[in-house]
């Protein structure tokens, strides 16, 4: 089977799954969108207003802002794989609860099984909390590269946290320029 046939079987589970309360509230299971074959993944927190509206990951406000630093770092949207944490959205945008986390990990797991990135960047400090490091603080380790078996993992600010405070828009286009360089390694 193709990665796109193994992504639409997962996606079709994820749409069906009752694991947390949260598929009640929600209107759209928000799986992912981007290329099957990425080497490259971005994890988001969990998916927002638009987002659940619409069933795809960052097309709201910090979506759009995300598409901006992808242009100026010169990151090719059309080859990247982008998911969240969660995939339904939390009422009113609270935090993702450990115990949903725990439940909905599991296909974002099997989603890295299958597309198998050389490189994955965590959004924001929710995501790499789960993904590099329970006590990870991304004000002071953003950009910081870490090697997990297969795959260079990394995290930068959350486009959300930028729209709230742009002061930090420079150092979040000096990570994604890094990362570019990085893409451009793995090929
Ligand atoms: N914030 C996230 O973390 N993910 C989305 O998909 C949208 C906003």
């Amino acid at each position: 089977m193709t990665n796109e046939q193994l992504l639409s079987d997962l996606k079709e589970k994820c749409k069906a799954c009752q694991g947390c309360s949260l598929y009640k509230s929600r209107t759209n299971c928000v799986f992912g969108k981007g290329d099957p074959n990425a080497r490259i993944m971005f994890v988001g927190e969990a998916p927002g207003e638009t987002e659940d509206l619409q069933g795809l990951p960052f097309v709201g406000k910090a979506g759009k802002l995300l598409d901006k630093f992808f242009i100026a770092a010169e990151i090719d949207k059309n080859q990247i794989y982008v998911a969240n944490i969660l995939k339904c959205r939390p009422p009113n945008n609270r935090d993702p609860d450990p115990d949903e986390e725990a439940v909905c990990i599991g296909y974002l797991r099997e989603q890295v099984r299958i597309i198998k990135p050389k490189i994955i960047v965590c959004l924001g400090k929710i995501a790499a909390q789960m993904l590099i490091d329970p006590e990870f603080r991304i004000m002071k380790e953003h950009g910081k590269w870490i090697t997990k078996g297969n795959f260079k993992i990394t995290a930068v600010f959350h486009p959300a946290l930028l729209l709230r405070d742009p002061s930090h828009n420079e150092e979040m286009l000096r990570d994604l320029v890094a990362i570019k360089k990085e893409i451009e390694k793995v090929g």
